[in-house]
């Protein structure tokens, strides 16, 4: 069963790697930070709660996160797998996914970490576009879309993520190091951890990735 989590710090390529990974092994892809996004989006009271947070690159508190996971991991279409990106990011979210996992029969069965350095992450970030519609992931340098700034998918314009600049970035990168990267030990320890180079081109870690999970099937 493919009950993956995808991490990795900011930057690394994990809703990239995510697009193509649920396509070709029909999972769902459950983005905690995608859930937040919409919730600001449509202001609903949600959004309007995490704003400020999400914007300057800080983390929503457990409790909400938690429970919102946990009702989407309960969904049917998890049934048969899932792809969960940008969670856990805490201690208390990997122990709170643990015991969601075992209570509703949906454990992780495999954590896959797209490994890279500060400089290349900071770079991508802050060069990075996102469609506000389909959330198709460019960058203005090395993968800008064929009109610029319109998105190839759907044509709508492109914007910059509002934590995208780099003092949000800052602040991400150093909750990443200090609340995210000790998990990638537990995971280790559970024999679950599979690391893959973030610097590789798109196309390359999609070979790497894809020929792990048919090996893993
Ligand atoms: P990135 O990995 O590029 O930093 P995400 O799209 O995964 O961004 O998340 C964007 C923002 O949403 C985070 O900076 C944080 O504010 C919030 N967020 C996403 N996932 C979580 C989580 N598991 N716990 C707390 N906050 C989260
Ligand atoms: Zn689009």
């Amino acid at each position: 069963m493919l009950n993956i989590i995808l991490m990795g710090p900011p930057g690394a390529g994990k809703g990239t790697a995510a697009t193509w990974i649920k396509e070709d092994f029909s999972l769902p892809h459950i983005s905690t930070g995608d859930m937040f996004r919409e919730a600001m989006a449509s202001n609903s009271p949600l959004g309007k709660q995490i704003k400020d947070i999400v914007d300057n690159g800080g983390l929503v508190n457990d409790e909400l996160t938690c429970a919102l996971v946990k009702e989407r991991l309960s969904r049917k279409d998890c049934q048969n797998g899932y792809l969960l990106d940008g969670f856990p990011r805490t201690e208390a979210q990997a122990e709170a996914l643990k015991k969601m996992g075992e209570e509703i029969g949906r454990p992780v069965t495999l954590a896959i970490n797209l490994t890279c350095p500060d400089e290349v992450l900071i770079s991508r970030v802050t060069t990075r576009r996102v469609c506000p519609k389909c959330g198709a992931s460019y960058n203005v340098i090395t993968l800008k879309p064929l009109k610029e700034g319109i998105c190839d998918h759907c044509g709508s314009a492109l914007i910059q993520r509002k934590d995208d600049n780099e003092a949000s970035f800052k602040v991400r990168l150093e909750n990443y190091y200090r609340s995210t990267a000790p998990l990638l030990d537990y995971y280790k320890k559970e024999g679950l951890l599979h690391e893959f180079d973030g610097t590789l081109s798109m196309s390359n870690l999609k070979v790497e990735i894809s020929a792990f999970l048919r090996s893993y099937l």
